[in-house]
């Protein structure tokens, strides 16, 4: 089973650079009181396929299964990276992570996120949620905290108060959402970027300008497209995030610990990835019609 290898956070925190998210394919599954035997079978095969970074979120509806798949697994606790977010229970963070902690039947996670900074009227309600997330992290029930889908100026504004920095801002990553100079900012600010929705190109944008070059590339090492796309988000140093309910296709994932594409190659990728804009999720807050 190929390892997957991983990078350090700058608070010292080991994050392996694929994780597994429990999130788009399986949250219409489970969120009823019932566990949905499907979504724990399923994480169940990516940890046994060798994921141990398992990104989940209040707001998926998943984490019992999640939190089943793990203690049914028999892998010792501290070889996972079990992150979790909160949405609907901001207004009371210290509530919602108990919550959390209880549907996953664990004393900690090892990231906390903000899910998304659109529920603040201002800076002030960032930077005093931002508080509590810290509080979170200093009580142990969070080894890291950060944020997701936070943008340049929402990251200003926590960094202004913060005692601690966030660690992960995860936000849509891909060659038709690259986001500016936002990877260099971060690569500043010391946060490290997480990316969802890698393989965009190939499934819901479908027919775009990076098309051939994928191809090509496929071609040359020997891999999927999905393998070169997940690639191109890893080399720029982005913690990068898929799923898929398929065994084969988690297992063909992983092959990218077997290859890593050139830098020309990465900015072949970029620069026609440039030429189209898709954004998948979160579309009526940062592009409103
Ligand atoms: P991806 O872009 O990696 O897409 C994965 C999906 O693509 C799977 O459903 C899979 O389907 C399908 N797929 C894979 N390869 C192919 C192929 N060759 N052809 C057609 N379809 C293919 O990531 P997601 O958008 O699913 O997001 C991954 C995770 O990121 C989520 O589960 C969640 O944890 C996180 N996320 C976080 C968000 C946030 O706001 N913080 C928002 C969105 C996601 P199949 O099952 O058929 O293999």
């Amino acid at each position: 089973m190929a390892a997957v290898p991983a990078v350090k956070l700058e608070n010292g925190a080991s994050v392996p650079v694929l994780g597994y998210g429990t999130g788009t394919a399986w949250y219409k599954r489970a969120g009823a009181e019932d566990i949905d035997r499907e979504t724990v079978d399923a994480v169940a095969t990516a940890i046994r396929t060798g994921y141990r970074h398992l990104d989940g979120a209040e707001a998926y509806g998943t984490e019992k299964e999640l939190g089943i798949a793990i203690k049914e697994s028999g892998v010792k606790r501290e070889d996972f990276f079990v992150t979790a977010k909160v949405n609907k229970g901001i207004g009371d963070i210290p509530a919602a992570i108990e919550r959390t902690l209880r549907n996953l039947q664990l004393d900690y996670v090892d990231l906390y996120l903000i899910h998304e900074p659109f529920f603040a009227k201002d800076d002030e309600e960032l930077q005093s949620k931002w508080a509590e997330m810290e509080k979170v992290q200093q009580s142990g029930k969070a080894r890291s905290i950060g944020v997701s889908n936070f943008l340049q100026p929402h990251l200003e504004a926590i960094m202004k108060t913060a005692s601690i920095k966030p660690a992960v801002n995860q936000i849509e990553f891909h060659p038709y959402l690259q986001h500016g100079d936002l990877l260099a900012v971060h690569r500043r600010l010391g946060i490290a970027v997480e990316g969802y929705s890698p393989l965009t190109p190939l499934t819901r944008a479908k027919g775009g300008p990076v098309d051939g070059v994928v191809s090509r590339l496929a071609k040359k090492y020997g891999v999927s497209e999905g393998n070169v796309l997940l690639r191109w988000s890893i080399d720029q140093d982005v913690v990068t995030l898929t799923t898929s309910s398929k065994e084969e296709r988690l297992k063909e994932f992983l092959g990218v610990v077997k290859f890593r594409l050139t830098a020309d190659e990465v900015d072949e990728i970029s620069r026609l990835g440039r030429e189209k804009h898709y954004r998948a999720f979160w579309k009526s807050k940062f592009d409103p019609d």
